[in-house]
């Protein structure tokens, strides 16, 4: 019995879920992960910062603060700019590995900006958007959100090599949740999502229906109440670890055997040349 049906028996309604769509996707994506990184107090140590997770936040950060320019200096030289001063530099190899990506990474905006038009207001950039369904009291932060012809676009930023597919915007469970929110925080139709791949300025786009939408809420609620039911009985079994490739960029690889025989340790450093096909799981906005 599901811990929603529990308290159901009870006469009472089940408590909410609090969850951001990363919450939800480190659960499917192995419970052991999700047990040490939201439950386990102390918190296990995590490892060392990774020098891809830097190339991308700092991109992010970079276009946020673009869209946050008066739109008279928002130049594709000012997006470079904003990269180097918000350059971070956790992960990387040395010094001079380092300032090659950074030189990288402000061309990488520079060229994606290039193709924006500056006086297009979004609505709203790094915002924070909410919604409860039936289960589930869900927030989270996206990249930006614009406004084409009175309906929202939910817009993903994505910095790996591999320029993301149509099937990666129509099957993200985490886009899904966010058009469920933006349009529910602004009150406004949201149907679309899309995934822009900053260093070649390719987009793919999915337009959900609000069938698809309902369907993406059904399976959260379906793995909210999973996770419910594994902290009622908070066994080894209940969080069982899902040893794979990923296990290689895992950052509690070292308390999990399984994971250390799953995959090899790897360097802070290693995706920047490996962020292709068969890269690093690509990281989910909370
Ligand atoms: S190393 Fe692999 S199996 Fe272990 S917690 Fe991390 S992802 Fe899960």
């Amino acid at each position: 019995m599901t811990a929603a049906a529990e308290l159901e028996l009870e006469g009472l309604p089940p408590r909410l879920f609090s969850c951001t769509p990363s919450r939800l996707t480190t659960w499917v994506d192995c419970p052991r992960h999700y047990r040490m990184k939201y439950l386990d107090r102390p918190r296990p140590t995590a490892g060392p910062a990774w020098a891809h997770n830097s190339v991308g936040a700092s991109v992010h950060n970079a276009l946020a603060g673009w869209w946050r320019l008066p739109a008279a200096v928002r130049t594709p030289q000012a997006a470079a700019e904003l990269l180097d001063v918000g350059w971070l530099t956790d992960g990387f190899r040395d010094e001079q590995q380092s300032a090659s990506w950074r030189q990288r990474a402000a061309e990488m905006v520079r060229r994606y900006t290039a193709r924006l038009d500056p006086r297009r207001e979004p609505v709203g950039v790094e915002r924070t958007l909410g919604a409860r369904t039936r289960r589930l009291a869900l927030s989270g932060r996206v990249d930006r959100l614009d406004d084409r012809d009175g309906e929202l676009v939910v817009v993903d930023y994505k910095t790996g090599r591999r320029p993301p597919t149509v099937d990666d915007a129509r099957g993200s469970a985490a886009l899904a949740l966010y058009a469920v929110a933006a349009g529910n925080t602004l009150r406004r139709p949201c149907h679309q999502v899309e995934l822009h791949h900053v260093p070649t300025g390719e987009l793919v786009a999915w337009r959900h229906t609000d069938e698809s939408l309902a369907r993406q809420v059904r399976r959260a609620e379906e793995v909210a109440d999973e996770i419910v039911a594994a902290g009622l009985d908070p066994g080894a079994d209940s969080f069982p670890a899902r040893p794979g490739g990923q296990c290689g960029w895992c950052t509690f690889r070292a308390h999990c055997p399984e994971g250390q025989r799953a995959a090899p340790a790897r360097e802070p450093w290693a995706a920047l040349d490996d962020l292709s096909t068969a890269g690093p799981p690509l990281t989910v906005d909370d």
